[in-house]
């Protein structure tokens, strides 16, 4: 009989993956998980130490998840939100509400990060056209931005390697410079800086804003840039930039959401309420793909009137507002309320960061970032006078392959090392994990580069 990983390489298509390479290595089936650890099918447990693309939050089969998706079953699996209401989804949307930042009244439902963005751009969009200000139709977004691959997504993402291809299918936004210290391009000293790169935001929008429909960002965090973390006051600072020049505030929040940065919300850190919040990722806790984009009355009562007005938001997925996923995303906030997760974090961010220490003392680690349970580790061939690694050596790739060997599944973001546990993971976990790192920084970065030049990114 035909093995599960022969099937796979034979039929399916894997996402972001060389597929000749896949198909010509070895690779892993999980077939079961306990707690923070993956179990492959020979048996082997390898720790999850990016939570399985960012998502899981309190380990797997968590007995209270579990169970609410097993007596959801015991009701209705799926009806749609088109025409009709459903329980989970209505208790869901009212316990966003409670916890989102003050002022996000209402939610949209939809089924993963790049769809809730392309909710929150359509929105914004309509919005204005319905407000007497058909002008106002372009987006701001960050450089080297990512807010998913659906094709708006795409639009207002700004990395290379993934994008440019598509460059004809896209509309334009107008891009501002990534708010990353240890990359700034704009200045040389951090505290003298006067923060440039939101100044140039003020820069557009002097010129532009009757053309600007609203700005998107990542909070804190540009995740899939490398885990580029913002300095103190720069969201807060554009926040303020925005809301003078009239242009809507989009906080994409599907990879900082649901506690990932050590408060449930990135925004909260800086007392920042966008117009639009997009949640997605850790919102079921890790189980089932839902997602909400979060507006205000003001936006919602924009798209009011009678039909004949046709200012309905005509947009809509089959599985929208899915019961069984959100009876997941209810037991994932009774456990943030009922296990205290917020107030649990702040030891483990503490343990984490002491660690942390250690290893940006080593030799090729450039910069260590960390936010909450947010860490990026970039490598560096030399570290005094930053010069990268080439593309080709993959270096970042061969530590996590050699991280796996250790029994640690983390990937890697060209040369950063992204490391982003389980909000569940003990202090004695974390700990195991980023000796698990460290060794296998070492392992990799302090011996002969010929060694390991031959490792492709696809090894893992
Ligand atoms: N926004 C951000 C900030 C993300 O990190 C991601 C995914 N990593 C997305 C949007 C897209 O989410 P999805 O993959 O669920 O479509």
């Amino acid at each position: 009989m035909e093995k599960p990983e022969q099937k796979d390489k034979q039929y399916v298509w894997h996402p972001f993956t060389q597929m000749q390479e896949w198909v010509a290595r070895p690779q892993k089936v999980i077939a079961a998980a306990a707690g923070i650890k993956l179990i492959d099918t020979d048996g082997n447990e390898f720790y999850d130490g990016v939570s399985s693309l960012w998502v899981n939050l309190h380990g797997h089969r968590k007995a209270a998840i579990d169970q609410a998706i097993i007596d959801q079953l015991g009701k209705v699996a799926h009806t749609t939100m088109l025409g009709l209401a459903n329980i989970p989804a209505a208790e869901l949307a009212k316990q966003l509400v409670d916890i989102a930042p003050a002022g996000l009244s209402k939610v949209f439902y939809s089924d993963d990060g790049s769809t809730a963005v392309e909710v929150a751009l359509k929105m914004a969009f309509q919005y204005w056209q319905q407000q007497g200000k058909p002008g106002k139709q372009r987006f701001i977004a960050i450089e080297q931005a990512y807010h998913g691959d659906t094709v708006g997504a795409v639009s207002v993402g700004g990395i290379d390697l993934f994008h440019r291809i598509f460059k004809p299918l896209l509309f334009t936004p107008t891009h501002i410079p990534t708010p990353s210290c240890y990359h700034c391009q704009l200045a040389t000293d951090p505290v003298t800086c006067k923060m440039q790169c939101a100044t140039r935001l003020e820069q557009v929008l002097a010129e532009h804003h009757e053309e600007i429909a609203g700005l998107i960002i990542e909070p804190l965090v540009q995740a899939a840039a490398g885990m580029l973390m913002s300095p103190p006051g720069y969201l807060a600072k554009i926040r303020e930039i925005s809301r003078k020049y009239n242009v809507l505030f989009i906080a994409d929040e599907v990879a900082t959401g649901f506690g990932r940065t050590g408060k449930m919300f990135a925004c909260e850190h800086e007392g920042v309420t966008p117009d639009l919040m997009i949640l997605s990722k850790g919102i079921t806790g890790g189980y089932m793909p839902l997602a909400a984009t979060l507006t205000t009355d003001e936006i919602y009562n924009a798209f009011l009137g009678d039909y004949s007005d046709k200012k309905t938001f005509y947009h809509g997925h089959s599985y929208t507002g899915n019961p069984l996923a959100c009876a997941a995303a209810l037991a994932n906030l009774k456990i943030f309320r009922e296990e205290k997760v917020l107030e649990g974090l702040v030891p483990k961010i503490a343990v984490t960061a002491a660690k942390l220490q250690k290893i940006a003392s080593l030799d090729h680690v450039g910069d260590v970032r960390q936010r909450g349970l947010i860490i990026g580790i970039e490598l560096m061939r030399d570290k005094n006078s930053k010069v990268s690694y080439s593309w080709e050596q993959a270096v970042g790739a061969s530590v996590c392959l050699q991280a796996r060997r250790h029994g640690l599944l983390i990937r890697p973001i060209g040369d950063v090392v992204v490391f982003m546990p389980p909000l569940a993971s003990s202090a004695d976990e974390l700990e195991q994990m980023l000796t698990i790192i460290e060794s296998s920084i070492r392992e990799i970065t302090e011996v002969d580069i010929a060694n390991y030049s031959s490792i492709q990114p696809t090894d893992l």
